[in-house]
């Protein structure tokens, strides 16, 4: 058991593209790590991702080990998951993180069976257990109404995907240095048993919520789908986008893609503004972490008033266009 250390992500890319939920998890391993006095070892795999390796290292990452083949180009998921075991069973990691992502869910599961260890999917928040010494796993099950804290006492490492959004990324420092390790696998035709045939990628406007500084999100309090109207003016003042509840998305005044919580996108902008948002703990799962809370609701008692940093008592109709008012007064005379 001793002679597993450090903490190794399994990082993404997409045609080249770093994904951002590794370089949050490389922020979270390097809390772990520090914490357990170990390195993190951040891991990629693609045609050709040496370009991508200072970024690993500038976001926290003590060393970088990457694979390049042409094989890699696309996710297909028997030679990243004979890469990614290799690697893993070679440098004997104590924790082994990959994003919830559609590729990280294909792959770690894999993964932990070949090598025979635990996996705890999704979690929303990883910590050591001071008295132990292992990773807690905590994890919203049974459709977000419990949250389970999973611990992997035996086996080796202790994996978990963890849901992208979550952890803060560490400011980047460009100066910062590590090792650069190439690691050769030997990808064997017999090794590709899928061919990719044709890639169509949807061609909708993907909203962003997640990448958002400022959120102005919509509760059911907004009362039609004509009413959200005040919530885009007030959106445009502020440069921000428009997120909403579920029951406003059940509605049908959003689209799916601007729902925040347990069942929607986890964000964490600097400024949140929650119209008309009753504070429903599925709610508040995707949300409580933005830097500034801003509630409007006409209802004093409302859950939300609990996490929010600025509580105004009082009906969207008149607070809302009273605020951009204000604000483009403030933003004329600056
Ligand atoms: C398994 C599961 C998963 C879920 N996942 C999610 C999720 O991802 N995201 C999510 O949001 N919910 C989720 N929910 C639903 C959640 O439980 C709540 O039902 C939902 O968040 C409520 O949305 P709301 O706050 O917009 O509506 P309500 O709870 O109906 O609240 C409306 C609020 O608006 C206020 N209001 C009304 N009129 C005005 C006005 N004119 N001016 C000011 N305030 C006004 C009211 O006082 C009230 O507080 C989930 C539920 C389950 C069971």
């Amino acid at each position: 058991m001793n002679e597993y250390k450090n903490v190794l992500v399994v990082c993404e890319q997409r045609d080249g593209n770093l994904q951002s939920v590794s370089l949050e998890l490389i922020g979270k391993a390097r809390e772990l790590a520090d914490e357990l006095k170990e390195e993190v070892i951040a891991v990629i795999a693609g045609k050709k991702v040496s370009d991508l390796t200072q970024e690993l290292i500038s976001y926290g990452a003590d060393k970088v080990y990457y694979v390049e083949d042409d094989k890699l180009d696309k996710y297909i998921t028997e030679p990243y998951v004979k890469v990614m075991t290799t690697i893993i069973n070679d440098l004997k990691p104590q924790i082994v993180l990959f994003g919830a992502t559609s590729i990280g869910r294909d792959l770690a599961p894999r993964v932990s069976s070949r090598i025979g260890c635990g996996l705890t999917a999704d979690c929303t928040k990883l910590e050591i257990d001071e008295e132990v010494g292992l990773l807690n796993m905590t994890r919203p099950t049974f459709g977000g109404n419990l949250l389970a804290t999973i611990q992997s006492p035996e086996a080796r490492p202790q994996m978990s995907t963890v849901r992208p959004g979550v952890m803060p990324k560490q400011d980047e420092d460009k100066n910062r240095t590590g090792e650069v390790n190439k690691y050769d696998i030997d990808i064997e035709d017999k090794d590709i048993n899928i061919e990719v045939i044709e890639e169509k990628l949807a061609d909708k406007k993907k909203i962003k919520i997640e990448d958002a500084q400022v959120l102005v999100s919509v509760g059911r309090g907004i009362g039609s789908a004509d009413n959200m109207k005040l919530a885009y003016d007030l959106a445009e003042v502020l440069e921000g986008e428009v997120s909403s509840s579920r029951a406003v998305v059940d509605a049908g005044w959003v689209e799916k893609d601007r729902q925040v919580g347990q069942t929607g996108k986890t964000v964490r902008p600097n400024l949140y503004i929650a119209l008309g948002i009753s504070g429903a703990i599925q709610h508040l799962a995707g949300m409580e972490e933005s830097d500034l809370i801003i509630a409007v609701n006409k209802n004093p008692d409302a859950n939300i008033f609990n996490v929010a940093d600025v509580g105004i008592v009082g009906d969207i109709n008149e607070v809302v266009p009273e605020l951009i008012k204000k604000i483009k007064v403030a933003k004329a005379n600056n």
